[in-house]
């Protein structure tokens, strides 16, 4: 189905908690073997793929840090934390036949390449999906700043950015039964509302480099696909 999508190139970010069970800790295989596929069939549109994956399934550096771990430790914890879920979904893409390489931010030879610029540009360009792991490689950030970051670095068009939700809403629709779905925002009103969709360092990078992110449920059938032949799920947040 090549041609069927209006981008090139696109930056997933997934959630560490899209490798779990629903509430759960951990990978689970069955998690990630469905999202591997939904990506794989993704990568048939004839879009070059870059994710940034994240770590909360299995340790969130400002959790542990408010339970009592030393923060930069938590934070370089849940960054290696990230590495293990990107190893385990580049596992999975190669056995769902997709060539995949991961590019970490914290060097850790043996498993993985450091993260160059141009290299990950490289294997996109070779039709390879990249992942990159270990987020900025500094403590105190995200891994949605690492997607805001790596996603300008190599000039993708839209981060697509992975959730349990259908998109951001007023209030949280768990909570509030008027809660509303923005079809639409701009990333001024994100940070006005104090919408809790990505932290503000990474609202604020896309915000100054103009990048669009649509905001959608992965837990939909196709959702990924969906999202990037531009049908309008979720919410776009522009500028
Ligand atoms: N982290 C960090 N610097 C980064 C990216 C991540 O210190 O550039 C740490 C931070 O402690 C974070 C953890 O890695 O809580 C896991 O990442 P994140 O919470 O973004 O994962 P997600 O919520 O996307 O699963």
């Amino acid at each position: 189905e090549p041609g069927r999508t209006q981008y090139k190139r696109i930056l997933l970010k997934l959630g560490g908690e899209s490798l779990a069970e629903v509430g759960g800790f951990g990978i689970d295989q069955k998690a990630l073997q469905g999202i591997a596929l939904e990506i794989a069939e993704a990568k048939n549109l004839g879009v070059q793929i870059a994710i940034v994956i994240g770590g909360g399934n299995i340790l969130r550096g400002a959790t542990a840090s408010n339970l009592g771990m030393e923060r930069v430790t938590a934070d370089y914890m849940g960054m290696l934390a990230t590495v293990i879920n990107a190893m385990a979904l580049q596992s999975a893409l190669e056995q769902a036949g997709v060539p995949t390489r991961v590019l970490t931010a914290l060097d850790i030879r043996q498993v993985a390449e450091p993260y160059v610029r141009r290299r990950a540009i490289r294997h996109l360009e070779k039709d390879r999906i990249v992942i990159f792991a270990a987020g900025t490689g500094n403590p105190y950030f995200t891994t949605d700043t690492a997607a805001s970051l790596r996603a300008i670095e190599i000039e993708a068009e839209v981060i697509f950015k992975a959730t349990k939700v259908d998109g951001v809403y007023s209030a949280d629709p768990m909570l509030d039964p008027d809660a509303v779905k923005f079809p639409e925002l701009t990333y001024l009103e994100v940070l006005k509302k104090g919408l809790k969709v990505m932290d503000s360092t990474s609202v604020s990078l896309c915000m100054d480099n103009k990048l669009p992110m649509v905001i959608f449920n992965v837990s939909n059938q196709d959702a990924i696909k969906r999202a990037i032949m531009g049908e309008p799920i979720g919410t776009r947040v522009g500028v």
